[in-house]
C-alpha cells in the first residue's frame, strides 16, 4: 500500500464534533464580550453623567463660597440649601460644617479622579471622595476611573439595612448614594467638600440588568441549540458508526473496525519496542460446509468463530471478520515460537467448535517487527510507517501459500512478497508483452539416438523483456495457467510455430514435426480442436508438421472432453503427445483409453544416479508399453552418453536432452535443420542400394510433406520395425 494511503482514516465523524464544539466557544466568548461592553458602556454613561450634575450643583455651592467677601454668611446661606458639606484649609482643619461629615473610612481619605470623558468642555478632573456607603458600589481601577457595581448596588436595594445611610425611595424607585465632591476654593488654601447625593434609578439597573439577563438567555439558547445539534450529530454519529464497523454475519466487529483498532493501538504505543502480530485466519473448506448443510449453518460457525477468537485476545489485541470464511486478529507477541504456541492454542479450541465434522484452519502470520536504529536502540512510534492493509495483506500472502486442507500455520517472509510482486508483473504487462511480440519460440530439437538424425523439435516459450530481462517459461508460465491467461499463450505459440514452420517449409529446409505445449487449463474448451485448427490454417501450415504435447496431470480432467479432443485434432491430422510420462501419478489408464501418438518420458527417469537398475527396467518396459500401443517414443532430459545408447538399445525413436542441444533461437534452430541436410544427403549418396527402403521411413520421421493418415501409417510401421528390432 503505497504512504500517501497510510493513516489518513480519521475517527469516523470526530472532527465534525470539534468544529461544532469549537463554534459553540467562539459564539459564547463573542456574546459575552458584547454583553459585557455594552452594560458596562451603559453604566459610564450614566454614572458621568450624574457625577457631571451633582459636580455643577457642588461648584456653584463653592463659587457662592468663594467669591462672597463674608465668609461666614456665605456658608449659612449656603446651609440653607440643606446640603451637606464642609470646607477645610490645606492642614486639614474643617473650617465650616453642615451636617455630618461621612467621608472616607479610616484616617485617611480615598481620592478619586474621575476622568472627563466627554461630559466637559474642558479637560478636568474631579476628585471624588467616596463615601463609607458608597464603598463597594464605587469600584475604582487602576487609572482611578469609576465603575458602578450594579449588581451589588440591586442586591443592597432589595435589601437595604435600617441603620444605613442609604435611602431608598421605592415609589421613586431610585438608590442614592451619597459621595463627596471636592473643589478647590481660595487659591488652594481650602477645600470645599460637598456631599452629593448620587442616585441611580432602579429602572436603569433593571434596564441593564434585563439587557445582560436577555443576553445571557440568548447565549444560553444558542448554547443548547448547539448541544442539541451536536448530541443528534452525536447520535446519528454513533449510528453510522454501528453500521459502519458492525459485520451483519457475526454481530461483531468488521474489517474496518479492525483497521482503525490497529492503528490506534499501534499508535499509542511509546517505542516500536513491543511485537506485533497481525493474522488471517480462514475456515478452510466454509463453501463446503454451507453446501453439505446450509448458509445459515455455516453462518453459525462463524459467529461461534468470531466468539472464540474475541475471548482469547488479550489486552492491546483485536479481532474482526474480514469477510466470507476470512478472520483477522493482531496479537501481541514476544517471538515466533510463542505466537504459534499461542494461534496453536487458539486453533484447537476452534476446531472443537463442530466436533461432528473434521474442520480445520489455515493461519498466515506476519510479525511486525520492532524496529532499531543504527545504534540498535528501539525507533520511536512513527506514524507513517502504519499500515494495517499491507500487514494483513502480508499475512494472506503467507496463509496462500499453504497447500494442504489441514490446519497449519504459515510465517510471512520477504520472498513471499517478492513472489507476489512478480505474479502481479507478469498479469499487469501480459497483454503488453503479447501486443508488442516479447515472447520468443525457442526450439530444442529431438534426435533418434540409432543415427543421431533430427526427428523432430519441441517448441519452448521465453519471455524476453525490455524491462525485466530474459525468462524461462517456469518463471511465469504457472501465473498464467493460474490466472487464466494460459489460453492466449498457446495460441500465441501455436501461431508463430506454424508460422515459422510454413516459412521453413517454403525455403525448403528439412522440417520436422515441432510439438507445442498446449496447456491442461486450456484443453477443457471443447473448440480447442478448431481453435488450433483456425490459428494453423491462418498460417498455411501442413498439419502433420504441428504436434500437441498435453501433460501427464491434464488426463486427470474430463476423460471424455480429453478424449474427444484428441480424436478431433487426430481427424484434423495433428499428432498429439503425452508429455511429462512417469512425472505424476502413472495415467496407465489414460494410455489405454486415448489414441496418442507420442509418449514423451519424463526427465525424471534420467536424472537419478547412473547405476539405477530399477529405473532401467521401468523405462525399458515403458518403452516396450509404448510401443506395443503403436506410441513414438521420446526421451526427455537425457544429458549422458550412456543414456543415449541405453534408450537406442530399447527402441527408443527420439531423444530431446542437453546431450544433443539445448533449446535454440529459431535462427540457431536453422542451422540444425541445415545440418541435418547435408547429413541426409551424404548417405543417399553412399548407400543408395539400403536407401530406398530406409528412406522412406526417416521421411515420415522427419515429416516431409505427406497426406495426415499416411503419415498416421508408415510411422505406425516404423514403430513395429523398431519393436521388431
Ligand atoms: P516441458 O514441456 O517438459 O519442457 C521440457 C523442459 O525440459 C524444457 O524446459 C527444456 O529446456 C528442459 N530440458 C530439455 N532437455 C533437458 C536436459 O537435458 N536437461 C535439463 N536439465 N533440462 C532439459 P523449459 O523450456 O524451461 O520449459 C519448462 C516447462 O515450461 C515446459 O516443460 C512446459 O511445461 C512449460 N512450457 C514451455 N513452453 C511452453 C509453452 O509454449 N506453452 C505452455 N503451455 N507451456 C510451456
Ligand atoms: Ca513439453
Ligand atoms: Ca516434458
Amino acid at each position: 500500500m503505497s504512504k500517501n494511503k497510510k493513516s489518513k482514516r480519521k475517527r469516523l465523524g470526530s472532527h465534525r464534533i470539534w468544529i461544532t464544539l469549537l463554534f459553540c466557544l467562539i459564539v459564547t466568548i463573542i456574546a459575552n464580550i458584547f454583553i459585557v461592553f455594552f452594560a458596562s458602556s451603559f453604566a459610564s454613561y450614566m454614572m458621568n453623567t450624574k457625577i457631571v450634575d451633582q459636580y455643577e450643583a457642588a461648584s456653584y455651592m463653592a463659587k457662592l463660597y468663594e467669591n462672597s467677601d463674608d465668609e461666614e454668611g456665605a456658608v449659612e446661606l449656603l446651609k440653607e440649601d440643606d446640603k451637606t458639606f464642609f470646607i477645610m484649609d490645606k492642614h486639614g482643619n474643617i473650617l465650616y460644617q453642615n451636617g455630618e461629615n461621612t467621608m472616607g473610612t479610616t484616617s485617611g481619605k480615598m481620592e478619586i479622579s474621575v476622568f472627563n470623558n466627554g461630559f466637559f468642555t474642558k479637560e478636568e478632573t474631579i476628585r471624588v471622595y467616596v463615601d463609607k456607603v458608597t464603598e463597594g458600589f464605587l469600584e475604582p481601577n487602576e487609572d482611578g476611573e469609576i465603575s458602578i457595581d450594579f449588581g451589588k448596588i440591586l442586591a443592597f436595594a432589595q435589601n437595604v439595612p435600617k441603620d444605613s445611610n442609604i435611602k431608598v425611595d421605592i415609589k421613586r424607585t431610585s438608590v442614592e448614594m451619597p459621595i463627596w465632591l471636592a473643589i478647590e476654593v481660595k487659591n488652594g488654601t481650602q477645600i470645599f467638600y460637598s456631599k452629593a447625593a448620587f442616585t441611580v434609578s432602579l429602572s436603569d439597573i433593571t434596564f441593564i440588568a434585563t439587557f445582560a439577563l436577555a443576553g445571557a438567555a440568548l447565549v444560553f439558547c444558542v448554547l443548547i441549540l448547539m448541544l442539541a445539534n451536536m448530541i443528534s450529530t452525536l447520535i446519528s454519529q454513533r449510528k453510522m458508526r454501528k453500521i459502519f464497523y458492525h459485520d451483519h454475519v457475526t454481530r461483531g466487529h468488521n474489517w474496518m473496525w479492525f483497521m482503525k483498532e490497529t492503528e490506534a493501538i499501534l499508535k499509542k504505543r511509546k517505542t516500536r519496542q513491543i511485537r506485533f502480530a497481525v493474522i488471517d485466519i480462514v475456515f478452510v473448506k466454509y463453501r463446503n460446509y454451507c453446501s453439505c448443510h446450509s448458509i445459515a449453518d455455516g453462518e453459525q460457525m462463524l459467529i461461534k468463530i468470531d466468539k472464540i477468537l474475541k475471548q482469547n485476545m488479550r489486552f492491546n489485541e483485536v479481532t474482526a471478520h474480514y469477510g466470507s470464511a476470512n478472520f483477522c486478529a493482531m496479537l501481541v507477541c514476544k517471538d515466533d515460537a510463542e505466537l504459534k504456541q499461542r494461534i496453536e492454542f487458539i486453533m484447537d479450541q476452534l476446531q472443537k467448535i463442530d466436533n461432528e465434522h473434521r474442520i480445520s484452519y489455515h493461519v498466515g502470520v506476519y510479525a511486525i517487527e520492532p524496529i532499531k536504529d543504527k545504534n540498535g536502540k528501539f525507533i520511536k512510534k512513527n506514524e507513517e510507517d502504519i499500515d494495517i492493509e499491507e500487514y494483513y495483506n502480508n499475512a494472506c500472502t503467507a496463509r496462500s501459500t499453504i497447500i494442504e486442507d489441514d490446519t497449519e500455520i504459515a510465517f510471512f517472509d520477504e520472498n513471499l512478497l517478492k513472489e507476489q510482486k512478480w505474479i502481479d508483473t507478469v498479469m499487469d504487462n501480459f497483454d503488453k508483452a503479447i501486443e508488442n511480440e516479447e515472447f520468443v519460440v525457442y526450439y530444442q530439437p529431438k534426435f533418434n539416438p540409432k543415427n543421431d538424425e533430427l526427428s523432430g523439435v519441441e517448441a519452448l516459450i521465453r519471455w524476453d523483456s525490455p524491462e525485466f530481462g530474459f525468462k524461462a517459461p517456469g518463471s511465469f508460465i504457472p501465473i498464467l495457467e493460474q490466472n487464466g491467461a494460459i489460453p492466449e499463450i498457446d495460441h500465441y505459440m501455436i501461431t508463430h510455430v506454424a508460422r515459422d514452420q510454413k516459412k521453413w517449409l517454403d525455403e525448403g529446409y528439412h522440417c520436422v514435426p515441432a510439438s507445442v505445449n498446449v496447456s491442461r487449463a486450456h484443453f477443457i474448451e471443447n473448440d480447442l480442436a478448431m481453435q488450433i485448427k483456425e490459428a494453423v490454417d491462418k498460417e498455411g501450415c501442413p498439419y502433420h508438421l504441428i504436434e500437441i504435447e498435453l501433460t501427464e496431470s491434464a488426463f486427470f480432467d474430463d476423460k471424455n472432453a480429453m478424449l474427444d479432443t484428441i480424436k478431433k485434432l487426430k481427424e484434423i491430422g495433428f499428432m498429439v503427445s503425452m508429455d511429462d510420462f512417469g512425472s505424476g501419478y502413472s495415467s496407465l489408464n489414460s494410455l489405454k483409453d486415448m489414441p496418442l501418438d507420442v509418449l514423451k518420458l519424463d526427465a525424471g527417469f534420467f536424472s537419478g544416479s547412473e547405476d539405477d537398475e530399477r529405473g532401467e527396467i521401468v523405462v525399458s518396459e515403458a518403452l516396450r508399453l509404448a510401443r506395443n500401443l503403436k506410441m513414438i517414443t521420446v526421451a526427455e532430459g537425457v544429458e549422458h552418453r550412456e543414456q543415449v545408447d541405453f534408450l537406442a538399445k530399447h527402441g527408443c525413436d527420439m531423444i530431446q536432452g542437453y546431450i544433443y542441444a539445448k533449446p535454440m533461437p529459431g535462427d540457431e534452430y536453422v542451422h540444425v535443420m541445415k545440418k541435418t541436410e547435408a547429413s541426409l544427403e551424404e548417405t543417399a549418396d553412399s548407400e543408395t542400394n539400403e536407401a530406398a527402403g530406409e528412406a522412406s521411413q526417416k521421411e515420415t520421421l522427419n515429416g516431409e510433406v505427406i497426406s495426415s493418415e499416411a503419415s498416421e501409417e508408415i510411422i505406425n510401421e516404423d514403430t513395429q520395425n523398431q519393436s521388431a528390432e
